[in-house]
């Protein structure tokens, strides 16, 4: 779940400075606790995100919310993206 930071940070306009620290060692149920029972924001549109990932940034491990609809741009761009 952390390959690619680089790529999502950028296709997300997002500074990991902003982004909430995750631990470590995140499990599947971390995620998804903060994905079900917490509420955040979306990244990218600020809708209620019902996506968690977590990114290995630069700074470290920083939480990534995304709903629905931006999780799927993200993943098709992502995809679609030459290497
Ligand atoms: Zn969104």
């Amino acid at each position: 779940m952390t390959s690619g930071a680089d790529g999502m940070l950028y296709l997300l306009k997002a500074e990991p400075t902003l982004l909430p620290e995750a631990p470590a060692d995140t499990t599947v149920a971390q995620m998804e606790h903060r994905r079900v029972d917490e509420v955040h924001a979306c990244l990218r549109c600020g809708e209620r995100a019902r996506n968690a990932y977590v990114a290995d940034t630069k700074l470290g491990y920083r939480w990534l919310d995304l709903c629905h609809a931006c999780a799927h741009w993200l993943r098709t761009t992502m995809t679609d993206r030459p290497h």
